[in-house]
């Protein structure tokens, strides 16, 4: 059981973070993806729902770390670490030169903010984020996968190529674990298999004593050939997936005129790969 308080009427529980309440929405991977952020919360905020969790990798890629950031600590409950987050913030592990540079690029933003106040309000949010979450009836959240939470895939073609993977995964999951960093919505079952959002037709039925790991999808930089914006919505019963318009052409548009930013990333983003 969750302690809440009130201060000043804004529910809060033991850890100064604001109380979640159902229905939740799950956004991960955005990317640095400024436009795709704002047409996610802005979804969100339609739909009437309060409560919002992020899943990781809030920067890297795209051309707006800072405001991404900002965002997300104005509007999260809480936060995951990404591989992403962590880069910037450490070191990149396993990054491919344009990955790399990106995420020189995106520390280097966090480093020239002229505002000592600002600066340290991101650094800090981000050595603060949470590897792993336990949240609402018998749910957690990592960014990778149970196993090894910043870092690992959890692919669709696990489910077929890697039972053993599978299997070890499952073992670390009470109920339901929610994950990002494939940046491929979908729900894994521990048969194993693995289901699109098309052939659930967008829901997910909560059944216990069903495990399962549900991929939310990215904000920022989907990578199912379907450009729009995904984010997941989890219900008490159901988890619902969603994906949105936005406008594209003016994030590559930027990413192109940043030359630290492989224009393979502006690219990606509009074929959604
Ligand atoms: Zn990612």
């Amino acid at each position: 059981m969750t302690l809440i308080i009130c201060i000043f009427n804004i529910p809060i529980n033991l850890f100064g973070e604001l109380r979640i309440t159902y229905p939740i929405a799950a956004i991960s991977d955005i990317h640095s993806n400024l436009e795709a952020m704002t047409t996610v919360l802005e979804d969100i905020k339609q739909r009437g729902i309060e409560s919002i969790i992020c899943l990781g990798d809030i920067i890297g890629y795209g051309p707006n770390p800072r405001e991404c950031l900002d965002l997300v600590i104005e509007k999260c409950s809480w936060a995951l670490m990404g591989n992403h987050d962590y880069a910037c913030l450490y070191e990149p592990t396993n990054f491919n030169v344009g990955a790399e540079a990106a995420s020189f690029w995106t520390r280097s933003q966090l480093e020239h903010e002229k505002d000592p106040k600002h600066r340290a309000r991101r650094w800090k949010f981000l050595a603060d984020l949470a590897i792993r979450k336990n949240f609402g009836n018998d749910l957690m959240a990592v960014h990778g996968s149970p196993r090894r939470p910043i870092n690992e895939y959890v692919f669709a073609e696990d489910a077929t190529t890697s039972p053993t993977k599978m299997q070890q995964i499952f073992e670390r999951v009470e109920h339901i674990c929610f994950v990002g960093h494939t940046h491929v919505q979908g729900v894994f079952t521990e048969d194993p298999d693995f289901y699109t959002p098309a052939e659930l037709k967008n829901v997910y039925e909560i059944k216990s004593g069903e495990k399962a790991v549900i991929n939310v999808g990215s904000v920022g930089q989907p990578r199912d050939r379907d450009p729009r914006s995904g984010y997941t919505i989890i219900h008490q019963d159901r988890v619902e997936f969603v994906r949105l318009e936005y406008d594209i052409d003016a994030v590559a548009e930027k990413i192109h005129a940043i030359p630290e930013l492989n224009d393979f990333f502006g690219q990606r983003i509009k074929e959604g790969r």
